[in-house]
């Protein structure tokens, strides 16, 4: 079913849009709202050297946190929708202030993004809503985790309470790795974000990431998705940012999902209205589907990266009337997003050393490329004086393909791979392991 029946009435506020935020993320939902032809601009701040190779997209260099000079561009260049991709200008407040100013934002306000930005409010959240999740300690102190460490007989996980670009969950073996965990958040390893810890049960179970648009009372899901959070291959290694995903999550059953609605979902939007909180943007849960049912691990809010440059090649030219009712409080609860049948799947190639100490500049050299239903969204890229393609992140390139099942997607998304080099290149070989019918016959 098509949502803009009534598009060509209306008056445009999307002829141009600003999108916040520089990762795959940002470039994805660029490219996917590109294609509305209600949008005539999409500009980025700050993007990065993929932006450009988005049709109609433009990016903008100057600094998000000079208001002044943020208000006076918008004016300029006529934006009236803005989306802001990253937690920590939405942990910032700036949704708020552009709302106060009178413009469409896609993207909670302070209050909202509290459920990313700290981890002990989020669970005490939970606990309200009687929302299921791991049991929790919220301690203040070293010696407080000490107590709690000391006494518990279960395993424990070890999270700072604060934004830590998702570096500040530890996932100990021991209690001495515990209690040292506790001791580095607390000794400042991520500066004021570790001013409380709060100590988890560790549960276990497959992981899933499911996305609510919201408008504030309704919502609408988007495909489901599983990423990979571990750098090497197995699932082994330390926690990145993410090195691929595919989606939709064949092990979300349909009555997997609807108790997903019914026990997390629903009550956290209930919950959020009870709590007087307008959210406008997207809710990410990320959950554990465990034994006893699903658990909430966290909630984000904002899109996964690398799950949104998954899900977007899914998405039809309408998905920006829904980003854009989200953030006029007015989803009409009968919407449908024309999804695509196919299934979508994303590897990213990294720098060598991520997620620990890499270095940066090495000149990225792109061969022949499939392009049908394959998109390259570049996550950490910049261009030299001479225009050439550098490295210029941790994650440097997201490469994604969709297709009539997993294995074909990765087939390709790998065979585009092949054709990427750069120096001290890396990525999973495994990534879609789990959906991909040939991948034992293969390794
Ligand atoms: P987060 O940054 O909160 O997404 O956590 C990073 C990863 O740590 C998650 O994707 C899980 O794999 C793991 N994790 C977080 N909390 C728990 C928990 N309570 N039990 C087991 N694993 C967890």
């Amino acid at each position: 079913m098509s949502i803009n029946s009534k598009s060509s009435k209306r008056k445009n506020t999307l002829e141009n849009i600003l999108i916040i935020g520089n990762g795959g993320r940002e470039n994805s939902l660029a490219w996917a709202i590109q294609k509305n032809e209600l949008v005539k601009r999409v500009y980025l701040i700050p993007g990065n050297a993929g932006s450009e190779r988005i049709d109609k997209c433009e990016r903008i260099r100057i600094n998000i946190n000079n208001k002044n000079e943020l208000v006076e561009k918008l004016e300029f260049l006529k934006i009236k929708f803005i989306i802001i991709g990253p937690e920590t200008p939405l942990a910032n407040g700036l949704a708020d202030f552009l709302r106060k100013k009178d413009y469409r934002v896609f993207g909670p306000g302070k209050d909202g993004a509290k459920l990313e930005y700290s981890k002990s409010w989020a669970k005490k959240f939970m606990q309200d809503a009687n929302i299921p999740t791991a049991q929790f300690w919220t301690v203040n102190s070293l010696e407080e985790a000490k107590k709690i460490i000391n006494s518990s007989s279960i395993q424990l996980v070890v999270k700072a309470d604060g934004l830590a670009s998702g570096k500040g969950v530890f996932i100990p073996n021991s209690k001495d790795e515990c209690y040292r965990a506790a001791k580095s958040i607390f000794n400042g390893k991520f500066g004021s974000s570790g001013d409380i810890v709060v100590l988890e049960e560790k549960i276990q179970g497959p992981e899933v990431s499911v996305f609510a648009l919201c408008d504030g009372n309704r919502y609408v899901l988007l495909p489901t998705a599983q990423d990979h959070k571990r750098l090497n291959e197995k699932d082994k290694g330390p926690n990145t940012g993410g090195m691929g995903a595919y989606s939709p999550a064949p092990i979300l059953t349909k009555d997997c999902l609807d108790r997903i609605i019914n026990e997390i979902i629903d009550p956290t939007i209930d919950e959020l209205n009870k709590k007087n909180i307008d959210y406008r943007g997207v809710i990410y849960f990320g959950l554990m589907i465990t034994k006893s049912g699903p658990k909430v691990i966290e909630y984000n809010c904002r899109f996964g990266d690398p799950e949104c440059q998954t899900i977007m090649p899914l998405m039809d030219q309408n998905f920006v009337f829904l980003l854009e009712k989200c953030s006029m409080g007015n989803l009409n609860g009968d919407e449908k997003v024309d999804i695509s049948k196919k299934v979508s799947g994303c590897v990213i190639a990294t720098s060598k050393g991520y997620p620990q100490e890499y270095e940066t500049g090495f000149p990225i050299k792109i061969g022949k490329i499939d392009s049908n239903n394959c998109q390259i969204f570049d996550s950490g890229t910049r261009l030299n004086k001479q225009g050439e393609l550098l490295t210029d992140g941790g994650r440097v390139l997201s490469i994604v393909c969709q297709d009539k099942d997993f294995d074909m997607v990765f087939d390709r998304a790998y065979k585009n791979l092949r054709q990427i080099d750069f120096d001290g290149i890396y990525y999973r070989n495994d990534i879609g392991h789990q959906v991909r019918k040939n991948f034992t016959k293969e390794n």
